[in-house]
């Protein structure tokens, strides 16, 4: 790899971030003055719609507002009985023992990394197709991410590819129930069973998401959710370890607030009794996590029906192929809703060109993640001294990482075929669905006339 100046790198990096931002939120050119259906939007006809989509986050401003004033005029905004309150209703929503939130998802992994005793020269095998938060986590632990390749069916970790992966130094598998359709969880338990590993479960995106009939981040030792503002269970920031493990929780507990004694959030003249950080959510934001979890069974239900009534009006159409379920799976949670684009099948329309014409007729749309096992955030993690002092130079050497790290499905799915439509879509009605159905159809129908637009 050739040394890139890393300024220009930040900033090359913070532009295409801003552009991927853009990218799901746009509604296209929606003022038109000639009805032109059969044309493409993108081409100047008229757009299949230009209704807006259900925004998100949305609250109901007299019940949701009240709870969350009366946490403001109590004046107790720091962790107390709103956030317990909280915890346990989202213990008993998975019907899991215990529940501890945390500051956001992605400190919710470190701390169920790193109270399940991972660190400096641990290996932790990972799905390579996941958002950023996963992968830095683990880093944050001092332990070796070891990416797997994806299923691109289903777009989770391949499970059948997990145990070439496992070595003498593998101490933990974690997979994210990526988009919020559940990974193959009876494979995973049972390769970790077998190896003696702790699986930590992303269930960031997986919100009641079930694997036979057992619920997401309840089936691992641990699991990991996120309340993020984007999330279908959000807070703002926000995030909860599940476990039915008393004494690991008791762990997470005394970790998230100083290191002091389980239970302990108060007092200051206590002895720590671990290496802790503070990691504690404040009432408020356990006030809105409340009132947003009075909704979230029916919102998932909604997006499940949505979902499938959706898969089923864009599979007959050539050159998509919608998300796969396991058959294990008996509840997603649809985060988002993916396909896969052939390009083959739309006279090798480009997929960026393919999304901009989605995008025009007023369907927001994205190409999603970005392959995550080459890029040089490893590289400067690499680069640390903590991981210098942990690490032979030659588990460092980030070529040979690269090389060793080969996930070609994962490459697709980000760089060709990837296609993500957001949750908050799959709230519409069954009319919004056909809308999105007939605009894939009109580009598939119109894809030689598209050839001529540049991505
Ligand atoms: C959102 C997310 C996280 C991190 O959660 P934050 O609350 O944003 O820190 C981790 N993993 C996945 C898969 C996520 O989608």
């Amino acid at each position: 790899m050739e040394p890139i100046n890393r300024r220009k790198f930040l900033k090359t990096n913070a532009v295409l971030g801003a552009g991927a931002v853009a990218g799901l939120t746009s509604f296209g050119t929606l003022s038109h003055v000639v009805s032109d259906i059969e044309t493409p939007a993108l081409l100047g006809g008229t757009p299949i719609r230009t209704a807006a989509w259900p925004k998100w986050p949305r609250w109901d401003s007299e019940k949701d507002e009240e709870l969350i004033l009366k946490v403001l005029r109590s004046g107790v905004w720091s962790r107390d009985k709103v956030v317990e309150e909280f915890e346990t209703k989202w213990a008993e929503t998975l019907g899991v023992k215990r529940c501890l939130t945390v500051v956001n998802g992605t400190n919710a992994i470190i701390a169920a990394l790193v109270q399940s005793k991972i660190g400096g020269g641990d290996e932790v095998i990972v799905s390579s197709y996941t958002f950023i938060a996963t992968i830095v986590a683990i880093l944050q632990t001092g332990a070796m991410p070891v990416f797997v390749d994806s299923d691109p069916d289903t777009f989770q970790l391949d499970a059948t590819k997990i145990e070439a992966k496992i070595t003498s130094r593998t101490r933990a598998i974690l997979p994210v129930h990526i988009l919020g359709l559940p990974a193959d969880m009876g494979k995973i338990m049972k390769i970790a069973n077998t190896h003696n590993l702790i699986v930590v479960e992303d269930a960031c995106q997986a919100w009641l998401a079930e694997f036979n009939h057992q619920k997401a981040g309840t089936i691992g030792h641990a699991g990991c959710f996120s309340f993020q503002n984007s999330k279908n269970l959000p807070m703002g920031e926000g995030g909860a370890i599940v476990s039915n493990d008393d004494e690991f929780m008791d762990r997470c507990f005394s970790y998230h607030s100083y290191g002091f004694p389980y239970g302990n959030i108060g007092a200051t003249n206590v002895s720590a009794v671990l290496a802790g950080t503070k990691l504690r959510l404040s009432e408020y934001q356990a006030a809105i996590g409340l009132t947003q979890l009075t909704r979230l069974h029916a919102e998932t239900d909604l997006r499940s029906e949505n979902a499938a009534y959706l898969r089923s009006k864009i599979e007959p159409i050539p050159g998509i192929s919608p998300y796969v379920l396991y058959p294990g799976v008996t509840k997603a949670s649809f985060h988002l809703f993916p396909f896969r684009y052939h390009s083959e099948a739309f006279k090798g329309l480009p997929r960026a060109v393919f999304l901009k014409a989605l995008q025009a007729e007023g369907i927001s749309c994205s190409s999603g993640y970005v392959p995550l096992n080459d890029k040089l955030y490893l590289k400067d993690a690499f680069d640390s001294k903590n991981y210098r002092k942990m690490y032979k130079k030659k588990d460092l050497d980030f070529e040979a990482f690269i090389a060793k790290n080969q996930c070609p499905q994962t490459d697709l799915l980000c760089n060709e075929t990837g296609v993500w439509l957001s949750q908050n879509m799959l709230l519409g009605s069954k009319k919004d669905m056909d809308d999105i159905a007939n605009a894939i159809q009109k580009i598939h129908d119109n894809a030689e006339k598209l050839l001529e637009v540049t991505a």
